[in-house]
């Protein structure tokens, strides 16, 4: 459930506005003073904060401004001055939207339902997608390090799941013995290129229907392995 925070002075407004709010499925906490407001908008976390300009303690100019030093919430700004509306702009505080009093109270959950989405909306488009790679049956999550052969999910070791990774990222390439071992080993660990034989046979197992018969990895005789696409 989003969280929004109300900073007003003026109880029966924070009432009201708490009311709208909460019958629109959202979760509010009032604060009547700046200074409150202030230390509890960074001390818990919440969705859209609304500020009153004129307040005790600190008025909203500072408390927007502190605010925004420290978080990216949505701020709406009210007040009961057009004039107020102008000095914020000019101050660029980072306030995200303003609202002049008087209000109807559905005007106030329009714009909170609206700056959520906006918000939300920015928020989804910054997160980061994993790193897929797809090849036939065969799905590699680079990101959280995951296998599955058509749809069934296999268990990699690191190794075995760094080679596989790196084979099909270089599709139709041949890699001798020598330049895996070099790639996926660390060229100071002890060990030889019988090692690829082998992580090769236990990758086979998990992602090959027939394992004398190789879909993905192929045996290049003298040479080495290729991924085949
Ligand atoms: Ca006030």
């Amino acid at each position: 459930m989003s969280k929004i925070l109300i900073i007003e002075d003026e109880v029966a407004i924070a009432d009201l506005e708490k009311d709208y709010l909460e019958l629109s499925g959202f979760e509010v906490k009032i604060e009547n003073r700046g200074d409150k407001g202030l230390q509890t908008a960074l001390k818990e976390q919440f969705d859209l904060i609304i500020l009153d300009l004129m307040l005790p303690g600190m008025d909203g100019f500072e408390v927007c401004k502190r605010i925004r030093e420290d978080r990216n919430v949505p701020i709406l700004m009210v007040s009961a001055k057009k004039d107020d509306i102008d000095k914020i702009r000019g101050l660029g505080l980072g306030a995200d939207d303003y609202i002049t009093k008087p209000f109807s109270p559905s005007e106030l959950v329009a714009r909170v339902k609206a700056h959520m989405a906006r918000y939300e909306r920015l928020v989804g488009a910054g997160q980061k997608t994993n790193d897929i790679i797809e090849i036939r049956d065969l799905k590699i999550d680079k990101t959280a390090r995951r296998v599955w052969i058509n749809g069934e999910e296999k268990n990699f070791t690191t190794k075995e799941f760094d080679l596989l990774t790196f084979l099909a990222e270089n599709p139709n390439h041949v890699f001798s013995k020598e330049e895996l071992f070099a790639k996926i080993w660390n060229m100071e660990s002890v060990g030889d290129i019988a090692t690829v034989t082998v992580h090769i046979k236990k990758i086979r197992e998990k992602i090959e229907y027939n394992t004398s018969k190789p879909q993905y990895i192929e045996t290049i005789w003298g040479v080495g392995y290729r991924f085949k696409i």
